[in-house]
């Protein structure tokens, strides 16, 4: 039969974990290892102790999606906190929630999470959906990989999780050279780990597995000596061994052809071992943006110095958050062509006379998001009396520094 477009034809057995017994050996070490070694992580702890409280899993991983374990902790402790019950969740605003997010990025995950909470309790009667299939379906902001993680380890559903450990894992273990990035390589490691999933510690297997590639089998310099599954590692025996045969046989692709193996043009390279695996296709650069950005500041009447911040449109980057008044420029403006447009936005903004030779440059700050290299020239505005807003514009607040830092702001404001 024609195979779907985009999917790989069959790999050869060098890829695939067709031995039973191999496999049961495999999630035996690993859920062996696992359970002397495992991390002790909040979440764990709450999974384990409180079956009333699973959403406090998907706020884990809807928080650790980009972001690290040692920075979620405190955030996920403050949240829990705050919000214990998706009942609690369902009723915050999303000016709590922005705030309790600030400083962690990719805000519209903590949009999603709260309006996944309010469907839940408002729709499904306060009940999680149980399967991986239903909570993507159901559940906005919830991915394949989030959906299969709530499944498995909260609702034992026998079901695999591909992030970004896993790939690292999975590719080292069957060498796959192939760009990990792409959907057709993607698809294939989603169908391994759905085959590689122990049938009766479903959540426990996934955590493992994302357990070895975060603390073992990691990006640099991984501790092959340590592995608990190294015996079953093909990179590893290729390390050890050296290349396949050039004539395929059922365990090596040899040269040419495999839709899985590194591509002709850039062979195993035994100076990196094990590190050859995996491959990605070279990232797109992020896209260059410059921002004029004016701190407006004021003498309040308790005599602290107060700043004005606006808040960003609903949707689109740093949605809802807070910020000092900015505007976007086009490239390549000189300083005095900067000043003028951003004296003309803040006059369009605030209705009076803004004078460019008035507004003081402080200097530049750069802040890298996902996609953009963003840099955000930075000018202050000291201000005698108060300066009326348009209320129809985006709605506005004088804060003190300390106000400011309790505030829905993102880290490039902060920075500036
Ligand atoms: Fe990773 Fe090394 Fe273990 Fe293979 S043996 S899975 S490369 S840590």
């Amino acid at each position: 039969a024609a195979l779907p477009a985009g999917a790989l034809a069959p790999a050869p057995a060098q890829h695939l974990f067709s031995d039973p017994a191999e496999t049961e050996a495999l999630r035996g070490s690993l859920l062996a290892w696992y359970d002397k070694c495992k991390r002790d992580l909040p979440w764990r702890t709450l999974v384990r102790g409180d079956s009333g409280r699973r959403g406090c899993l998907w706020v884990s991983e809807i928080m650790l999606q980009q972001t690290q374990v040692a920075t979620v902790i405190d955030y996920y402790n403050r949240w829990m906190q705050k919000w214990p019950t998706l009942q609690a969740l369902a009723q915050a605003s999303l000016e709590e929630v922005n705030t309790l997010w600030a400083g962690l990025g990719y805000y519209s995950r903590g949009k999603r999470l709260q309006e996944a909470a309010r469907k839940v309790v408002s729709e499904l009667a306060g009940r999680m959906p149980r399967t991986a299939e239903d909570l993507q379906k159901l559940l906005p902001g919830v991915g394949r990989y989030t959906a299969g993680a709530i499944a498995s380890i909260s609702y034992g559903q026998a079901t695999g999780v591909v992030d970004g450990n896993v790939i690292r894992v999975l590719c080292r273990l069957r060498c796959i050279g192939a760009d990990s990035s792409s959907p057709a390589v993607i698809d294939w490691l989603w169908d391994m780990a759905n085959a590689l999933v122990d049938r009766s510690r479903p959540g426990d297997f996934n955590q493992a597995l994302m357990e070895l590639g975060a603390t073992v089998c990691v990006p640099k310099a991984p501790l092959c000596g340590e592995c608990p599954v190294k015996q079953h590692c093909r990179a590893r025996r290729r390390k050890l061994f050296g290349k396949p045969t050039p004539v395929p046989d059922v365990e090596d692709c040899g040269v040419g052809g495999c839709p899985l193996c590194p591509p002709a043009t850039e062979p195993w390279d035994s100076s990196l071992g094990v590190t050859n695996f995996p491959r990605k296709a070279a990232k797109k650069q992020p896209r260059a943006a410059r921002t004029a950005v004016c701190v407006l500041e004021r003498r309040g009447c308790h005599g602290a110095m107060e700043y004005l911040i606006v808040q960003r449109p609903s949707s689109g980057l740093l949605a809802g958050l807070w910020e000092f008044p900015s505007v976007l420029l086009a490239q390549s403006l000189q300083e005095e062509e900067q000043r003028e447009v951003l004296a003309d936005h803040l006059q369009a903004w605030t209705g009076q006379p803004v004078v460019p030779g008035a507004l003081q440059l402080i200097g530049e700050v750069v802040h890298i998001f996902s996609h953009i290299h963003q840099t955000y020239v930075v000018y202050s505005l000291p201000l005698d009396g108060d300066m009326s807003l348009d209320p129809a514009l985006s709605p506005s607040r004088w804060v003190t520094e300390e106000m400011f830092h309790a505030s829905a702001v993102s880290t490039a404001m902060k920075k500036v």
